[in-house]
């Protein structure tokens, strides 16, 4: 007797392994063409490790999997400069034009790691740069604000964010030393620039149990990275995790914008 399905089955059938043909032809496809992912894996395995050698500072020798899997798929050589591009994947900070440096993945990583998202949180960045750490962000499921105040950064980073699928991340030039207002409360601020204080417009603009994520200290000086819980009255608890050297965060509100 012949095998016959009945014909509802079979279309269902049908429809099924057509999902799965495409579905791996798109993987072969991105594999193809990912010349990268050796490199995103070896970037990846010397963030687990420098990780572990800072543990003692830090109070943690792992990241979390959602982060190591975020930074997994962004990518980085596509949000750099194309002179840095055989540099993406290495573990040390690179420069990205207009005098600006751009924090080692292992710093990116271990800052996400610390602003504990959760899928839809509002995040605000400071400091958009090359737009990598907010592309980083938008892996996790967050709504991601990110301001820069250097317009072409600012600029060449949301046009590499869109054409690169993060055209949710909402961007924005001006100073982020006052935060970004309109779009306030935050469940958490990361800001990849060091001030020599906290601003204040920041914690404003934190909701009560969120936390910002800051390098804090001098020019050239010793600066560190600090964590600072808002609590659910309002009072501010600092944390410093790892002695750390950011570009300073120029602005200050000074300028009208
Ligand atoms: N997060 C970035 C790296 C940022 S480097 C990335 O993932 O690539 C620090 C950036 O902060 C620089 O681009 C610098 O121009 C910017 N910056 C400095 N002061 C700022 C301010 N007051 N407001 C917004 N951006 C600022």
């Amino acid at each position: 007797m012949p095998f016959f399905l009945p014909e509802r089955l079979a279309r269902r059938l049908r429809a099924a392994l057509k999902g799965v043909v495409i579905a791996s032809a798109i993987a072969m496809d991105a594999g193809a063409q990912d010349r990268y992912a050796a490199q995103r894996q070896a970037m990846l395995d010397d963030i687990a490790r420098t990780t572990r050698e800072t543990a003692a500072e830090t109070g943690r020798s792992a990241l979390s999997e959602a982060v190591m899997q975020a930074l997994w798929r962004v990518p980085r050589h596509r949000l750099i400069p194309a002179a840095e591009e055989a540099d993406a994947y290495r573990n040390r900070p690179l420069s990205i034009g207009s005098g600006q440096t751009i924090s080692q993945p292992f710093i990116v990583a271990l800052m996400t790691d610390l602003l504990n998202v959760t899928r839809g949180d509002r995040v605000l960045e400071i400091g958009t740069g090359s737009g990598y750490q907010a592309a980083v962000l938008a892996e996790l499921g967050a709504k991601v604000h990110t301001i820069e105040i250097v317009e072409s950064l600012g600029r060449e980073a949301a046009a590499r964010l869109a054409a690169l699928g993060y055209g949710a991340i909402e961007t924005r030039i001006g100073d982020g030393y006052l935060g970004w207002p309109e779009r306030a409360p935050f469940d958490s601020i990361i800001v990849t620039a060091a001030p020599a204080d906290v601003p204040p417009e920041l914690t404003r603009q934190l909701k009560a149990g969120g936390r910002l994520v800051i390098p804090l200290g001098p020019e050239q000086g010793a600066q560190t990275l600090t964590v600072i819980e808002k609590q659910r009255d309002g009072a501010l608890v600092r944390q410093a995790v790892l002695a750390v050297r950011f570009v300073p965060l120029t602005g200050g509100g000074t300028r009208a914008r």
